[in-house]
């Protein structure tokens, strides 16, 4: 491996944060420096904000990896469920490399917490069917089977109760609808069962601002199978966006 150190970073729905990774130890090397995501998070907004996050690192000309919540393929991002509709079909990659003046990978925001995971963290060496669930301001999804990606899933998406499963059993529909600790777990053991009856995975993770709080309302998942936090928690994003960027 080549690079060692990257600057990764996060772009979610609320935040986004940046860090300076060892590729070699998938440790942060540096604080996480978040910043509140623009209201109107289109592309100059988000483009200002990252920035930001390179000038604060004093960060020049080395790798850098993006994490984004939505479907990227072939540079585009495709999808914006969570992040200005201006994204909708939007040649994201060639956008921040011109720029920033710079080579830069973006993947799906899941994905790559998905693969920090699966390198560093708690999918080590796991054959069979891993899936990263984050539960933030939407959902996002990353299934490997015998450690690949498949890449771009949306099981966020799902539809659940009559919605899109995000807008039930995300950290913000927690919020939104006021749920205790119990009533959340109950949700999202409703969903991640239904989650275990389509694809039946040897390991289920969860990722995202509210994985740290895990024993707050994962007290049944044993019931469902093995149910277990990032072990990186909300900085897997960043790792794996930096990661990426390498692959
Ligand atoms: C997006 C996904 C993303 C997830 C988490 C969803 O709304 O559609 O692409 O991974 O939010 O940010």
């Amino acid at each position: 491996m080549a690079t060692t150190k990257v600057l990764g970073i996060d772009v979610g729905g609320t935040g986004i944060k940046g860090g300076i990774v060892n590729l070699e130890t998938g440790e942060l090397i540096s604080e996480r420096f978040k910043l509140g995501t623009p209201e109107a998070a289109g592309p100059h907004e988000v483009l200002s904000v990252i920035q930001q996050i390179i000038e604060h690192f004093e960060w020049q000309g080395k790798p850098i990896g993006i994490g984004f919540p939505a479907v990227i393929k072939q540079g585009k991002s495709l999808t914006a469920s969570n992040i200005s509709k201006e994204w909708v079909d939007y040649p994201i990659k060639a956008f921040f490399e011109k720029n920033l003046e710079c080579t830069l990978n973006v993947i799906n925001d899941a994905d790559a917490a998905g693969l920090a995971e699966m390198t560093y963290g708690k999918g080590k060496e796991v054959q069979g069917t891993v899936i990263l669930l984050t539960l933030g301001t939407g959902i996002g999804s990353a299934i490997f089977k015998d450690g690949k990606l498949l890449a771009n899933t949306e099981l966020g998406h799902l539809k659940y109760e009559g919605q899109i499963a995000e807008k039930v059993v995300s950290n913000a529909a927690k919020k939104k609808n006021n749920l205790s600790w119990e009533e959340y777990g109950s949700q999202l053991h409703n969903f991640l069962s239904h989650v275990n009856r389509l694809f039946y995975p040897d390991l289920i993770i969860l990722g995202g601002g509210i994985s740290k709080k895990f024993e707050k309302y994962g007290g049944s998942f044993s019931k469902i199978g093995t149910i277990t936090p990032a072990s990186q928690f909300n900085n897997a994003g960043i790792i794996g966006a930096a990661l990426a960027s390498t692959k």
